[in-house]
């Protein structure tokens, strides 16, 4: 689903990011992200979804090279890819049926069939009795579950978190990974940028960790590649 190829990113004015990072993420697996703030967690990701590019080194995702992807192709290699951040960000101007609806308005469905799959999204998120609330009007965790029902609504083979349990209480956070874990076990990738330590613990899942933009101690690239 993902490989990363050696991979650097340095940011305009020098600071670099990431360093040549390896490692490739399986179909349908699901893996954590660790590292401390500044770690470059967020910049790994973004390299994943083209909001940024490496200075050096290869991203494949399902085997296309990214750095052959022209400016005007990103919008095919995004909707593969579902994306859920840490603050949601949900329009506040739109209730929950037209922020979830978004990514399929974009893409030019019918609105016959955006209906359909805005239903199943908010169903699998449990949240369908909220669908004509304005998000301002739900909580926290409701709030991350529109946001996740958004990322999943045109069933992207892969699913990218930033910090997505960040501002909840620990109950909350293992709602939001059992969410994940079921959309993993119909098959989809997740890859979870997190520093809540607790909450990898508690889980049996692969961490791959960033120190200062290096990856350390992955175990399924001993050796490199
Ligand atoms: P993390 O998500 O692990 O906190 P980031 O990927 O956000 O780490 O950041 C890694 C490093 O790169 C940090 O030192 C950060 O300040 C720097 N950085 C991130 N984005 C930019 C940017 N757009 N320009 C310059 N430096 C950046
Ligand atoms: P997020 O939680 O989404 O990573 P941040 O508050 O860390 O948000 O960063 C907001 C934006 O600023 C991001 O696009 C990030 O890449 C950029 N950024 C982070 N660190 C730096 C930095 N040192 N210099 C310039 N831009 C940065």
């Amino acid at each position: 689903m993902i490989k990363f190829d050696q991979v650097s990113k340095t940011y305009p004015g020098g600071h670099r990011a990431l360093e040549k990072v390896s490692f490739e993420l399986g179909n349908g697996e699901l893996a954590f992200l660790t590292g401390h703030s500044g770690a470059g967690k967020s910049t790994l990701l973004k390299l994943i979804s083209v909001m940024e590019r490496p200075s050096a080194g290869h991203v494949f995702i399902n085997g296309v090279d990214l750095n052959g992807v022209s400016n005007r192709q990103i919008p095919f290699v995004r909707r593969d890819i579902g994306i859920i951040f840490q603050n949601h960000r949900l329009l506040e101007r739109y209730n929950v049926f037209d922020n979830v609806a978004l990514p399929l308005v974009i893409e030019g469905m019918h609105h016959k069939h955006i209906a359909k799959r805005v239903h199943a999204a908010l169903d699998k998120v449990g949240l369908l009795d909220k669908v004509r609330c304005q998000p301002s009007t739900l909580s926290g965790g409701e709030q991350q579950r529109v946001g996740i029902a958004r990322a999943i609504v045109n069933s992207p083979p892969l699913l990218l978190a930033d910090e997505p349990t960040g501002n909840l209480d620990p109950e909350l956070s293992m709602e939001i990974l059992k969410l994940f874990e079921d959309f993993n076990r119909h098959g989809t990738a997740v890859l979870i940028a997190t520093h809540d330590l607790g909450l990898i613990a508690r889980m049996k899942y692969r961490s791959l960790t960033l120190n200062h933009g290096r990856m350390s101690q992955d175990p399924l690239m001993e050796g490199g590649l």
